[in-house]
């Protein structure tokens, strides 16, 4: 366990290096690549200190029996008290609030280490189309940057963190520097089976776990639990594999329950630091910094750049596009499950494995043959793991299922194991009917203004959805399985989940090659603000059908490769 690293911020008059703010995926990274090139760095982080290794705060191991709440939701845990993520769909005293009609909702992590605590870790690198989709089909926009330009630094992710997979060679689904990747299931051996009769593409899945020792981190030992928090660190979590790492640098300043409202500027513009409210006090404080690195998430990071208003910057920080808050997209998403006849009473066996699926299918269709641009993956879901509390609701749906007693229990056993599910998880393409603004009256617990979203899915959205619904549908049937549910109608958006749902936002204060319609320049450093730069998912220009935090992460340390550059030239 890592002792009380968190420190108050020097109150020398010398101000920090860099200023960064959150300490997520893309905040972590920048504090680790900062301090490790000889920068003194200050960490905001407006939630609490977190520390897996430590049985204070992880829950891994332990029986559902163990919890007075048999591991139930609280309201700081929505995904079940022993799930390590402190925050939710609400934050109590942090409002957000939507147009009128707008269904959207907006996943908050407070703590150190942000999401990255309880991520699903599928860790997928964007493909050389994805950073050119107007190029190719007239829609969105094109990055300032290519695959090619982010190539080195997804390697060096991967050297550092650590993910396994395969080499597959497949198109815009590019290879990494893997692990050896588990071995499917059983049941997912049986998806597998299915899938290629259906000539879907179906490979190991690729996740940021280890399986094999790596840079002093034990490998995985299988107890499918990555969601509570990994107490050997054989995944990826901020705190574990960046930050710690970086205090131990001696260059790295923690501020936990720090929550910044606005970065400051000087009279020539250029920012000088962050306001931020001391979240143990109440207090008001600032803190001076050379360069400020804003990492809060997407869209936490458009609202402190929108707060952030000056005479020289009325509308806000990289805003003078007046872009800011556009663009904001997430990944599309639906799910479908059915009960499968032939994985009832299977033999019992070894179903150990990562806390995540061992496979999954990419994106394998050409759109040109189809009513919908772009494409989405597969996750799959099933099988006989540690049952949780609440397991296997809804059991009278079974043949047979449903009674009392010694009948019932036989039942659990029986079943458990026998359902299948599919989740779609496709590109949206920005529109603009979605993003997101201050609302003029509505301000958090400290008198933040906060924000109101607006959203919009299109028909580029619904007929992708309406797709991955009968294609989940019909993998299913070929397992010789019965669907739980009843295809959703055109006016049931085909069962697409709300915008926001699948915590894959992204956008807000995109990259672009002009100032003229962006926020960063392809460095993710402000047009109208050069010491100031976004480390986390704002700069996006689109989604793509991956996960988007590999991609976060790698746009981090090639953004801090930068300052670190600018800095040694005297340019910062
Ligand atoms: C259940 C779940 C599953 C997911 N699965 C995957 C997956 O499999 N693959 C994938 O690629 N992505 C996945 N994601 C998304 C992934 O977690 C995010 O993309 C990633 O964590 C974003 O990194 P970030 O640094 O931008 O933000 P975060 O990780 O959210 O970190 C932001 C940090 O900033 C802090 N902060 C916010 N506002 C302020 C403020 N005003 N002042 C100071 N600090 C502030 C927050 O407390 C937080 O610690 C998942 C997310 C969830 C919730
Ligand atoms: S499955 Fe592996 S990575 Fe996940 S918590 Fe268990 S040991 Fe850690």
């Amino acid at each position: 366990m890592v002792q009380t690293p968190t420190r108050p911020p020097q109150q020398s008059r010398e101000p920090y290096d860099v200023v960064i703010v959150g300490s997520g995926a893309g905040g972590g990274m920048a504090a680790y690549e900062l301090t490790k090139a000889g920068a003194r760095v200050a960490l905001l982080e407006a939630g609490g200190h977190w520390d897996n290794t430590s049985s204070q705060y992880s829950a891994m191991l332990k029986m559902p029996y163990d919890s007075p709440r048999r591991g139930a939701s609280t309201p700081d845990r929505p995904f079940g008290e022993w799930d390590a993520n402190i925050g939710g769909w609400q934050i109590p005293g942090e409002p957000y609030t939507k147009a009128e009609g707008t269904k959207f909702d907006w996943w908050r992590a407070r703590m150190l280490g942000g999401r990255t605590n309880h991520w699903g870790r599928i860790s997928l690198r964007f493909g050389p189309d994805d950073f050119r989709r107007k190029s190719l089909d007239g829609m969105g926009d094109d990055w300032p940057i290519t695959y090619d330009d982010l190539k080195p630094w997804y390697d060096e992710v991967d050297r550092l963190i650590g993910i396994f997979g395969s080499v597959e060679g497949l198109p815009n689904e590019p290879d990494g520097i893997f692990h050896a990747p588990p071995a499917p299931r059983y049941y997912e051996r049986r998806v597998k089976e299915a899938c290629d009769r259906m000539q879907i593409t179906c490979i190991p899945a690729r996740l940021s776990i280890i399986t094999k020792p790596h840079n002093g981190r034990a490998p995985c030992h299988y107890c499918g639990q990555c969601n509570r928090g990994c107490m050997t660190n054989s995944n990826f979590s901020s705190p574990n594999v960046l930050i710690f790492p970086a205090l131990r640098t001696g260059r790295l300043t923690l501020v936990t329950n720090a929550m910044a409202r606005e970065v400051s500027t000087g009279e020539d513009g250029r920012a000088t630091g962050v306001h931020y409210i001391d979240k143990t006090t109440g207090e008001d404080k600032h803190i001076r910094g050379k360069i400020v690195v804003l990492a809060a998430s997407a869209l936490e990071t458009s609202r402190i750049l929108m707060n952030s208003k000056s005479s020289r910057h009325p509308q806000g920080l990289a805003n003078a596009s007046g872009v800011l808050g556009k663009y904001i997209t997430d990944t599309t998403g639906t799910d479908v499950a059915g009960f499968i006849p032939s994985l009832v009473d299977v033999p019992r066996h070894n179903a150990d494995g990562v806390g995540g699926n061992h496979i999954m299918m990419p994106w394998w269709l050409d759109n040109k043959k189809l009513d919908f641009p772009r494409g989405y993956h597969i996750e799959v879901w099933g099988g006989l793991g540690m049952p949780t509390y609440g397991f296997m609701g809804g059991i009278e749906r079974y043949p047979e299922g449903g009674g009392y007693g010694t009948d019932l229990k036989q039942q659990y056993r029986k079943y458990w194991g026998a359902t299948v599910g599919f989740s779609g998880r496709g590109e949206m393409i920005p529109n603009d009917k979605s993003f997101c603004e201050l609302d003029p009256t509505v301000t958090d617990k400290w008198g933040i203004p906060v924000l109101r979203f607006h959203w919009e899915w299109r028909d580029t959205e619904y007929l992708q959805v309406k797709h991955m619904q009968e294609t989940f549908r019909a993998i299913i049937a070929e397992m010789g399985g019965e669907v739980w549910s009843n295809m959703p109608t055109r006016e049931q958006g085909y069962g697409i989940a709300n915008g926001g749902a699948i915590i894959h936002e992204l956008g807000g204060a995109r990259m672009g090659a002009s100032e003229r319609d962006s926020a960063l320049n392809s460095n993710c450093q402000a047009w109208d603000c050069e010491n100031l730069f976004v480390a986390d998912g704002a700069p996006f220009v689109s989604q793509a059908d991956k996960n988007p935090t590999w991609t976060i992460m790698a746009l981090s340390m090639r953004t801090s490769a930068y300052i670190t550059q600018q800095r040694r030239a005297g340019r910062l």
